[in-house]
């Protein structure tokens, strides 16, 4: 069968947004963060797209690895450090940086006798890994006593991307460890970035920031402007229908016509990754205008209002999000997630294509692509 929806990854969109970090951060080192399927873009494809990047950063040892098997020699840092203790000797054997957060990976290190390079965890208010601060000054020294290499400390804050919350409380105890120490550290995640220089230290770990994603959508204000959608999620249209005033479509006849309409129906459901709960409202693109999504979305199907949009037929395609005009955060938005579920959770039979790199590795144009106009709608 043929697909009538993909995935397209622009990977100059991703190393447009790795370098637009790097400028707004030129004391700091930039990790890029590509756990979970580098957010859903696929790790091989992101990390070998960012040959200059400081560093990666992800959770299983499986991942790391696939970077070396694939040549990456960049540093590489396991955020949540060994699982169990057989780990360790993998990350020494490939040179990967391992974060400390618990008193059982402790008792493995004084095992296993190799010298990696440790960030001691601090616990600032996440309460999941960690150490309290006065630990983690205990734990840096007896590190260090087993010859390991202390690179520094690391911290990941609980409340981030919540303006209303302050930093204050987790920053403290964050520096009593920092101060006593006087070492290096690394706390910012893409919120803490935007919002407080003060925690950007030796390096960042930006994972949602590359991907687009606005950690406080839909606040715009602390957004770094120019950055480009990476992922674009597009379908075709299979079928085109009327609806009469009183006529209702899909399952549970969730929507129900108030004027004759005319229906586009979309081929992309919740079965290539197009999250179910969007509800009735939801917008979709096309032709660059915004038309709203109408009814449940199917496993296969979904369907669009397309009476402002006579010309619009069978085989033109949609854009579902990731344009400049509908970011991924909006669709999460009206979902009551956030973007990154959405991008982890495309399904692995929707294809993906790639939109490579130019040859030269120039930042993308700052060209603004004038608005199109549309009918009134949101
Ligand atoms: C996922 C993760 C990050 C990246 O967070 P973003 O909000 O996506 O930038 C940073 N640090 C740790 C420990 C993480 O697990």
């Amino acid at each position: 069968m043929t697909r009538t929806a993909y995935a397209e990854i622009n990977l100059h969109a991703l190393r447009h947004n790795y370098a637009l970090a790097k400028r707004q951060l030129p004391h700091t080192h930039v990790w890029a963060v590509v756990k979970s399927n580098g957010y859903g873009h696929g790790l091989l494809r992101v990390a070998q797209a960012l040959p200059e990047a400081d560093g990666f950063a992800l959770i299983n040892l499986e991942d790391a690895l696939a970077l070396r098997h694939a040549g990456i020699q960049s540093r590489i840092l396991l955020l949540e450090g060994a699982i169990e203790a057989r780990e360790l000797e993998e990350a020494a054997a490939w040179q990967l940086d391992v974060v400390l957060r618990s008193e059982h990976q402790l008792q493995w290190l004084r095992a296993c006798g190799q010298r990696l390079r440790v960030w001691v965890k601090v616990n600032t208010g996440m309460n999941r890994f960690g150490f309290v601060p006065e630990r983690a000054i205990e734990v840096v020294n007896e590190v260090r006593a087993l010859g390991c290499e202390v690179a520094g400390l690391m911290t990941h804050f609980a409340c981030a991307d919540d303006l209303a919350i302050k930093l204050d409380a987790p920053w403290q105890r964050f520096m009593q460890a920092v101060d006593a120490t006087g070492l290096p550290f690394t706390a910012a995640n893409s919120a803490a970035t935007l919002r407080a220089g003060f925690t950007h230290g030796a390096a960042v770990r930006l994972g949602g920031l590359l991907y687009n994603n606005n950690p406080f959508y839909p606040d715009t204000s602390l957004w770094l402007q120019g950055l480009r959608p990476v992922m674009r999620f597009a379908a075709r249209i299979v079928h085109t229908s009327e609806l009469q005033a009183g006529e209702s479509i899909g399952y549970g006849a969730a929507y129900t016509a108030e004027r004759p309409m005319r229906i586009g129906i979309v081929g992309a459901g919740y079965g290539d990754g197009y999250p179910r709960a969007a509800p009735s409202g939801t917008p979709v693109l096309v032709n660059g205008c915004r038309v709203p999504l109408l009814g449940r979305v199917a496993m296969n199907v979904l369907a669009i209002d397309l009476s402002q949009h006579p010309q619009v037929d069978i085989g033109d395609e949609v854009t579902l999000w990731g344009d400049p005009a509908l970011p991924c955060d909006e669709i999460a938005w009206r979902c009551g997630t956030i973007s990154e579920e959405l991008q982890c959770a495309l399904t692995s039979r929707l294809p993906i294509r790639q939109i490579v790199a130019d040859k030269t590795l120039s930042p993308l144009p700052d060209e603004q692509t004038p608005p199109v106009e549309c009918a009134a709608y949101l």
